[in-house]
This record gives structure tokens, sequence and C-alpha cells, in this order.
């Protein structure tokens, strides 16, 4: 690797977030700009080049927290990570050795630290009031989750958890970094087992927990704004709990609001009154689905008495009705089709132009096979469907060859 010193040696980057998590600006010594590795480049979509700096702002994805964007001089960051000690930015551009200046985009930034401090807290509530530990934390572009073990979360718990970190968040606690060994650090009260050598950092929020972190946090729990729990899932032994922070749960309120009103204007109700009218409209859809169904039934039954009673019938002789349908529903194909079929030697051969369904049905006695008549009319007509001797459905490739398929399964029955 190329790089502007003498040595090759890995250089830690500094992280200047660690001491300052509010610097979004920053100067600093472009060590190595290299073309980025094959995966890398095709993760960014477009040419890219990994750069390594003496010192950085940009927060590197790790501990659940995504990393920054931002820009290097005239290249935009568009990626950053965590390769042992040093810190990658992957950019748009080649930069020049020498100085270059950063900007990180700071509204992501702060909205990922407000999630993340929300997170402690949040966590710590669900320790100490429920006794329920955090396994994992995953920050969201919409949502965050904890995953916490333990008893099923109740609604009670879920608002109490809720309840008891808006409530430190109401007291603006003090959000601090802690330096020590991991010796030290328990001393102080951290329950997590840390394997790590040297010095840690832990952040302290104040009289709530100390617990080693390496993200970025707001100076105090008031930043949060307010933590809002929004659902909560088995996944695996363990339960997912969804929260948003701050900025997220203003839009989230909004966005339910407004969902809540549209809802409201089209039952033509108050926002109060949303479930009882909805419960209402759905009760009425169903009521009227099976009147009509009945009402369906009831005019097939009669259109089929009209078919059958028009001249054409001879004694003793099969009788075929065929008939193409527009304008009703599939099923209004089954009650016509089920209505002739009580008839004696009659078969029904029935179509829905335009979509393409075909039913035949028959008397018993009319004796022929409607299932081998279907198959029949798709040797030639591309179709797919069976069923049995008296009763066989199907549906057309071609909606276009109705006329044709039933013309042919005509013929097909007088032996033509
Ligand atoms: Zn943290």
């Amino acid at each position: 690797m190329l790089r502007s010193g003498t040595s090759s040696k890995i250089m830690a980057t500094r992280r200047l977030y660690y001491d300052d998590s509010f610097q979004k600006e920053f100067a600093a010594k472009v060590l190595s700009c290299e073309p980025a590795t094959a995966a890398t480049a095709s993760q960014a979509k477009v040419p890219a080049w990994e750069v390594i700096l003496a010192q950085t702002a940009f927060y590197p994805t790790s501990g659940g927290q995504p990393h920054d964007i931002g820009k290097l001089g005239d290249a935009q960051v568009l990626k950053v990570t965590d390769r042992k000690d040093e810190i990658v930015h992957l950019v748009d551009r080649r930069l020049e050795f020498g100085e270059v200046r950063g900007s990180i985009n700071w509204p992501r930034r702060f909205d990922h630290m407000q999630q993340h401090t929300g997170q402690h807290l949040l966590s710590a509530m669900f320790q100490k009031h429920f006794n329920l530990p955090t396994v994992s934390f995953h920050l969201g572009v919409e949502v965050c989750t904890i995953d916490v073990r333990g008893q099923e979360p109740s609604e009670e718990i879920l608002e109490g958890a809720e309840r008891a970190a808006n409530q430190m968040i109401f007291e603006d606690r003090c959000v601090s970094v802690r330096y020590g060994t991991a010796e030290e650090l328990s001393r102080l009260g951290v329950r997590k087992e840390v394997d790590r050598e040297g010095v840690l950092r832990a952040i302290e929020i104040e009289g709530v927990e100390l617990q080693p972190c390496g993200g970025t946090h707001v100076r105090s729990t008031g930043q949060i704004g307010i933590i809002l729990v929004r659902g909560c899932a088995k996944i695996r032994q363990d339960w997912r709990v969804e929260f948003v922070c701050g900025t997220r749960t203003e839009e989230a309120a909004r966005r339910d609001f407004r969902l809540l009103r549209e809802v409201a204007e089209k039952l033509k109700s108050a926002p109060e009154d949303v479930v009882s009218s909805s419960a209402r409209a759905v009760a009425e859809r169903d009521a009227n689905f099976k009147k009509i169904r009945a009402l369906l039934e009831r005019l097939a039954g009669a259109e089929a008495t009209l078919a059958l009673e028009s001249p054409g019938a001879q004694a003793n002789s099969l009788r075929i009705i065929s008939r193409a349908f527009e304008d009703v529903p599939a099923e209004y194909l089954g009650f016509f089709g089920t209505a002739i079929a009580m008839t004696e030697k009659t078969v029904a051969l029935l179509g829905l132009a335009g979509a393409g369904d075909l039913l035949f049905a028959q008397h018993p006695m009319a004796g022929k096979d409607m299932n081998a008549l279907l198959k029949q009319v798709f040797e030639k007509f591309a179709g797919k469907g069976g069923g049995a001797r008296d009763f066989a459905r199907g549906k057309l490739a071609d909606s276009s060859q109705m006329e044709n398929a039933l013309a042919l399964a005509r013929e097909k029955l007088s032996g033509v």
C-alpha cells in the first residue's frame, strides 16, 4: 500500500468523535488514497477510493450505529468502515496527499446520536425495572430495534419502560464519556463483561448507567427529545422492541396523525370514532357481499329458466345451452350452469368474455363427460382447468378465442 510517509505499518486513526461527538468539521492529513477493492467499489456502484486519514470525525459502522456520510475536500464520503485500528473512508474521487478538510452530514449524525443515546436509556429501563437485558441493537433507516431477553414484554412493560425512559429525558441528565481499564470500570459499576485490554471508553448517563461504548452520543438526555416504543415481536428466543427517538418520534407522530385524519375523512367520521366507523363499514361490506351473492344466484336461476323456455328443445334429444356472458362476476357462470344442469338432458357451455373463464355443466342423465370435453377444447385452444364428469371449469389463455372455443365444444358434443 502506498503511503505518504516512510512507514508502511498500520497507524491507528485518531477518532475525533471519541472526545467530541459534536465536531462537524475538521482538518486532517491524507495518509493514503487507493482505488477501492472490487467488492467495496461494486457496493458503492461508482468508481471509488479508500482514504485513510491521520484523524477523523467520521464515525464508522459499528455497535449497531451506521456510518456517517459527508465530504472530504470535494469528494463525497460514501461509506466509513473500521479496519483494525484504521478508519477507512470510501470516497467518489481521488484525494491528493496533504491536508484535507472534512465535514460530516450533521442532520444524519445527530439523528444517529439521538437514536443511539435513546437506546442506552431504554435498554437501561428494561433492565432496571423489568429485568430484561438487551442482547442486540439495530439502528435502521426508519426505526430502531433492541432485542431483549426474558419474559414476554406485556403492553404494561413496554409502556412502563417507555415512560421511565422519558422521565429520565425530562430530568435532562448529563451524558458523559469516561475512560478506564476493565477493572476500573467494573469498580464503577459496569455490569457488562469486557475482554478488551487497555483503556476502555464508557458512556455514563448520570445516575442511570455506565456502559462501555465506542459510539456517538448527545450531551444530555434532554437532547434525545422523546422516546416512543412502536411495537414488539418475537424473534427466535428474544423479543424485538421497535422504537424511535427525537426527530423520528416527531415524524412518526405527524405521519400517524395524517393517516388517522385521512382515514377519518374517508369514513366521514371524527378521528376518535374511526374504530367503530371502520368496524361498521366492514360489517356492512360483508353483509352486502352475502346479499349480492344471493341476488346473483336468484338472477342466474331466472335467466336459466328463460333460456330453457326458449324454443329449440326437442323431446328425447340432448339440449345444449351455450352462452358467453359479459360483465358478470365469474361465480355467475357457476350459478347459471348449476341451474341449467337441473333439467334432464341439458348441457351448459358457458364462457366469460374478456376474462376467458369456461364452465361446462350437465345433468347427469345427459351422459357426456364435461372434463373430457374441456380437455378437448384445450387441445386446440391453450388453457388450464379441469373438473368431474358433470361439472368442469377452466380458463383460456387467450380470451379472444372464447366464441371459437364454445363453438368447438358444441361441435364435439353434437358429434359433428
Ligand atoms: Zn453508546
